[in-house]
């Protein structure tokens, strides 16, 4: 995994849905926040995307409830609260990644961003508030 941020190195974030259903834990290290502008991520959320991530085996549900998953692409489902529409995991096919959008941590202080894809195809109004080095070629179809 590319753009760990050291500091973050068995940290632990916590984190979950708008109404609280939903729990996980992450342990550091975390991945720099990466925006996506793709067409999913503003069809999905409403704009722009963001995620950090985590490698699987450093991250678990606190709760019985679990997000459900909605396949999103050939290559990636996106999981989010049923109750309340939270949008908070993301994770590629065959990759040992957990997404997570930082917006969803208790506290995502200590978080950077690296950059951005799909910079290029956002609508012509954004994207918004970015002067974010492109990524594209970097993160083939994001994370
Ligand atoms: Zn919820
Ligand atoms: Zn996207």
């Amino acid at each position: 995994m590319n753009n760990l941020i050291s500091e973050t190195d068995g940290k632990t974030f916590e984190g979950g849905c708008h109404c609280g259903v939903i729990r996980f834990r992450a342990i550091g290290p975390l991945r720099q926040i990466l925006m996506c502008h793709c067409s999913d991520c503003l069809k999905i959320t409403g704009t722009s995307w963001g995620a950090t991530a985590v490698h699987q085996d450093d991250f678990t549900f606190l709760t019985e409830a679990r997000p459900r998953w909605y396949r999103s692409s050939e290559w990636a489902e996106r999981g989010f609260c049923e109750i309340c529409g939270s949008q908070m995991l993301y994770r590629r096919d065959n990759a040992p990644l957990v997404s997570i959008a930082p917006g969803a941590l208790d506290n995502s202080d200590g978080l950077t961003v690296s950059g951005q894809i799909f910079a290029d195809s956002h609508p012509a109004w954004g994207p918004l508030c970015t002067g974010l080095e492109d990524l594209d070629n970097t993160y083939p179809r994001g994370e």
